[in-house]
């Protein structure tokens, strides 16, 4: 794993005195993280990450994930739809279940952190002061037109809270506690983002029986309806029609998430056995999507809801020409014709599609916009700044303090 001074390069010298300077600020404070999965999914990817620098940087920062049953994933599952403002049946036993499975977290989770940092709704019921400590509330989904019954049951937990964190200024609510506005980021130098060599990605290729012959195209998203794979695959369909090119669906399911085989079993029906389609049920295995992120012409990224888009970043970063939705954070990283290209719909993103495959320096030209993007505005070292002086902050409720 990377160590804090292989950033220097990347970002400058005076970037990493800045977090060592305020890591020697945090000295003392246990720093606890909470969610519910420790892989899959951006949480998971991201914490993953961060936990180990802030330790470096001299803060004692912890992890600790709840537990939860089938029932439970299949609840807040549900509760995540819905707060996303898909249409979703919840009912009063999905509460039910949901304080069932908390009430257990609470008497098994340890909550010793000075500050406790909760991400997403799965956990936020452990939130209970005591012995002066600070509790925050991360949420990672875009919240700005949740189901009322959902947001409502949150409310009380949330209030009882220091802070709330989101990751866009649309995606936040009127609360009656502060928030603060921080947007995720990507490690440039873990598995998944550090350059590779070509013998590396060939031989990935080779592992998946997949040809350079024709140009590739690209989702990488857990399977999960929300990201639409079945509409990548209608987009392709069309695009196939004028282009000879092939597409790889490449995704792992998580702890958390218990539709995943249900999606993927609509995803093979729909692509009836194609062999221009590649369907990768990936176990987390970084470099490898990594590889084949770089092995791709263009990146597709066509979720119908989405929290920030981490893939997009990641996409981004490798200087790749993305077509992705106009939805949740994804057009905070692409501006449109400039970084990249943003649809609303199959058609739009098949013409977008076609559009870049038919004109590579145009592709090229908003990849290394976007590459530039990326680094200036959600690297990990922006990331790990932000949650610094946020931690700092909550020592201080009297100033005023602007992160954003
Ligand atoms: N990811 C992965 N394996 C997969 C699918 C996704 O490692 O099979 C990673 C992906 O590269 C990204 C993260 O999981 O880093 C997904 O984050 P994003 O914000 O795009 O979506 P989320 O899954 O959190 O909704």
């Amino acid at each position: 794993m990377a160590k804090i001074d292989e950033y220097i390069p990347l970002v400058g010298q005076a970037v990493i005195d800045d977090l060592r300077l305020l890591g020697e600020r945090l000295k003392g404070k246990v720093i606890q993280h909470i969610n519910s999965t420790p892989v899959g999914g951006g949480v998971a990817e991201i914490l993953n990450r961060m936990v180990p620098l802030l330790v470096e940087l001299g803060v004692d920062a912890k992890w600790d994930v709840i537990k939860g049953g089938e029932q439970f994933f299949g609840v807040t599952k549900r509760f995540h739809n819905a707060l996303h403002g898909r249409p979703e049946e919840i009912t009063r036993r999905d509460f039910e279940i949901f304080m069932e499975t908390s009430q257990r977290n609470i008497g098994e989770v340890n909550t010793y952190g000075d500050i406790v940092f909760v991400h997403d709704p799965q956990p936020i019921a452990l939130v209970k002061k005591k012995d002066g400590n600070k509790w925050l509330w991360r949420c990672h989904i875009d919240v700005s037109e949740p189901d009322v019954r959902v947001w409502a049951f949150l409310m009380d937990f949330i209030a009882k809270f220091d802070s709330a964190v989101f990751s866009a200024p649309s995606f936040s609510r009127k609360l009656p506690i502060r928030q603060f506005l921080i947007s995720p980021s990507i490690d440039p130098l873990s598995d998944k983002n550090k350059e590779l060599p070509p013998e590396t990605i060939n031989a990935v290729l080779r592992k998946y029986d997949i040809k350079k012959d024709k140009p590739i195209i690209i989702q990488v998203s857990r399977f999960d309806r929300l990201k639409d794979p079945v509409g990548v695959i209608e987009a392709f369909l069309q695009v196939r029609r004028y282009v000879d090119c092939q597409l790889i669906l490449a995704g792992g399911t998580a702890e958390d998430d218990p539709e995943g085989f249900k999606v993927l079993d609509e995803v093979r029906e729909k692509a009836r056995n194609n062999p221009d389609i590649h369907i990768l049920l990936l176990p987390q295995n970084d470099i490898e999507i990594n590889a084949l992120q770089r092995a791709s012409d263009v990146i597709i990224q066509k979720s119908i809801r989405e929290g920030f888009g981490l893939t997009v970043s990641e996409a981004l970063w490798k200087a790749k020409p993305v077509v992705a939705s106009n939805v949740g954070g994804i057009p905070l990283q692409i501006k449109h014709k400039y970084s990249g290209l943003l649809c609303h719909s199959v058609e739009g993103a098949s013409f977008a599609i076609k559009q870049l495959l038919s004109s590579p320096e145009y592709a090229k030209k908003l990849g290394e916009n976007g590459r530039e993007h990326i680094k200036n505005n959600f690297l990990i070292t922006r990331h790990l700044r932000d949650y610094m002086l946020l931690f700092l902050s909550l020592y201080h409720p009297e100033d005023v303090v602007q992160l954003y």
